[in-house]
């Protein structure tokens, strides 16, 4: 079964958000599985201290590594899956990644805290470190959710309808097209013709229009890639 493994300092934070909604109930259902585990166990002292003062002075404590490999070694079955470290520094997260992650066994993910973790450990255990955007959280468990949720929605059985995962934002490659529902007027506002035409393909030339505007307009950067890979055959 598809498994997220986390190492956390706040293994109460989880479920969290994960055991509502769609996620929540494919993990009622056993559709998945999460295994969160404290850091602060691997701790060898009196006081449980995980972290310590940065070497060459600054702010803050960094996370010793240590520490991080014992948490890590105590893992059961740790063969063959990816070994991620949510970090600012890492690789920014796509859809594309979600996508090979839940076709996966599913990951083992460690959550930074304080100023980060002690770089030897990241190298040590060939921790592939992973951001999931320009800015910075307090911690790696708010991060590591996100990624869950990601990939679970992905999984077998977890989506109710299969299909809708090819058409929305990031998997073709273009952002979704807008989405409307009832009423059919909301406050004067109503909705595209076309939309209520019953004519199928003329839907599907409107979302693609649609979409094609919202990408070039908002996501220069992913309507370059568009162009190179989609127009040019
Ligand atoms: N001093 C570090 C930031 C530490 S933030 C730096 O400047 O790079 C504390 C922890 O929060 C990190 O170790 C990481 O696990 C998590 N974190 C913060 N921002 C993140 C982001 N954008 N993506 C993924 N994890 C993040």
């Amino acid at each position: 079964m598809w498994t997220a493994t986390v190492l956390t300092l706040f293994p109460d934070m989880f479920p969290g958000p994960l055991g509502a909604s769609l996620a929540g109930k494919a993990l009622a259902s056993g559709l998945w599985q999460l295994d969160a585990r404290d850091i602060r166990d691997a701790a060898t002292d009196r006081h449980r201290s995980v972290d310590d003062t940065p070497a060459g002075g600054g702010a803050g404590m960094v996370l010793r590594a240590d520490i991080l490999a014992r948490a890590f070694d105590a893992l059961p079955a740790i063969d063959g899956r990816p070994r991620l470290l949510m970090s600012p520094r890492g690789r920014p997260l796509t859809q594309a990644r979600v996508k090979t992650l839940s076709e996966g066994p599913g990951p083992i993910i460690v959550c930074g805290r304080f100023e980060g973790v002690d770089q030897r450990v990241i190298d040590a255990r060939n921790f592939e470190e992973i951001s999931i955007g320009d800015y910075v959280l307090s911690g790696g468990e708010i991060a590591a959710m996100a990624l869950i949720d990601a990939c679970v929605r992905l999984l077998p059985g977890v989506m109710g309808n299969v299909t809708s995962s090819d058409s929305e934002s990031f998997s073709e490659g273009l952002l979704e097209y807008p989405q409307y529902t009832r009423p059919a007027d909301f406050e004067g506002r109503t909705i595209p013709d076309v939309l209520t035409s019953g004519d199928h393909g003329k839907v599907a030339a409107w979302r693609r229009a649609e979409a094609e505007k919202l990408t070039k307009e908002r996501r220069p950067d992913l309507w370059d890639i568009w162009l190179r890979t989609h127009k040019r055959k």
